[in-house]
């Protein structure tokens, strides 16, 4: 059923990747009372904080794109923090929405919610099926447990409560710090400075095999709005484009996309994480929902935003 796009919604985490394109896109497609919250307005681990919020707003729709996220190496190096704040925001968001009369809400996990050795493409029924990945099982045992409390409350709340799990994300808005991002910030980043430096070579994580699929923001941002108005089931679905590569021929891919002619030196001692993780998306593609935007074309524009931010200064 469509939304009432001049209800009051909140987009939570709209300063970050998903939440930011969340916003843009449901600003386009007509909905006039969003709300939002900066951290520092609303600390979504606080409780209290959060209760206030809902019992004050009683948004009739929210899009839960709050998180702590970050790559391989953050969430190696920080799990408690992982586990702790998405725990926190998570359980705060999902029990005042209940609570103040949210009639619709859409949770976004994470592919890595899914067994590290889970047949490929990854169907959403394997999910609890065997171990998880251990670079990031902390943030992914956080994630599991929103949407096993999305159902939760929808059978004890009859609510329109879903999940949505995405597959490796990427565009404006991205994190760029240079160790605690993901891959393709991390590599767009230090191409550019290795073409500006005009150094050698560049260093590359892992071994260079593992293969990984992309999603440009926008189409995620997209699929946020079609699920709310198509989807109302309590299995979490997928979001992904169905296709994968190696982090080898990614980082080729921004080498030519950035300019950059010098060697890629792989570096091994870094994590590979989990061998392949491609998404099955015949349940989004069978409610008639595709992406649409290619990786190659994404990644210019991508690359086009991260220079305008340097030029900025910001
Ligand atoms: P993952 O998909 O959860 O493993 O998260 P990441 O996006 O952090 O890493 C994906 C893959 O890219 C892993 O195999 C990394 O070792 C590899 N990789 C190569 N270079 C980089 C880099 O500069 N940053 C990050 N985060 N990963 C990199």
């Amino acid at each position: 059923a469509l939304l009432d796009r001049s209800a009051r919604t909140f987009i939570a985490g709209h300063r970050g990747l998903v939440g930011g394109a969340v916003l843009r896109h449901f600003e386009d497609a007509g909905f006039t009372s969003l709300v939002t919250r900066s951290s520092s307005e609303l600390d979504l681990r606080d409780a209290s904080a959060v209760e206030s919020f809902f019992a004050g707003e009683r948004p009739a729709t929210v899009v839960m794109a709050a998180a702590k996220v970050g790559g391989i190496l953050a969430n190696s190096t920080y799990p408690a923090d992982f586990i702790s704040d998405n725990l926190r925001m998570q359980v705060n968001v999902l029990d005042a929405a209940a609570r103040h009369g949210t009639t619709h809400l859409l949770f976004l996990g994470s592919s890595c919610i899914y067994p590290k050795l889970a047949p490929q493409p990854i169907r959403e029924d394997s999910l609890l099926t065997g171990p998880l990945e251990e670079t990031n099982d902390a943030y992914a045992i956080a994630k599991i447990s929103g949407v096993l409390q999305v159902q939760a409350l929808r059978r004890q709340h009859g609510v329109h409560y879903i999940s949505a799990m995405p597959t490796n994300l990427y565009g404006p808005g991205d994190n760029f710090h240079p160790e605690n991002s993901h891959v393709l910030p991390g590599l767009i980043r230090r191409f550019h400075e290795a073409k500006l430096a005009d150094a050698p070579e560049v260093v590359v994580w892992g071994t260079g095999t593992p293969l990984r699929e992309f999603l440009h923001v926008d189409d995620l941002a997209r699929a946020c709005l079609f699920l709310l108005e198509n989807y109302d089931d309590p299995a979490p679905i997928n979001v992904g484009v169905g296709a994968d590569l190696s982090i080898r021929e990614l980082a080729q891919m921004v080498a030519d996309i950035v300019g950059y002619d010098g060697a890629l030196e792989l570096d091994t001692t870094k994590p590979d994480g989990t061998p392949r993780k491609l998404l099955d998306v015949s349940k989004l593609h069978g409610l008639g929902w595709r992406a649409e935007i290619d990786l190659r074309d994404g990644l210019e524009q991508t690359y086009a935003w991260y220079q305008s931010q340097l030029a900025e200064g910001s």
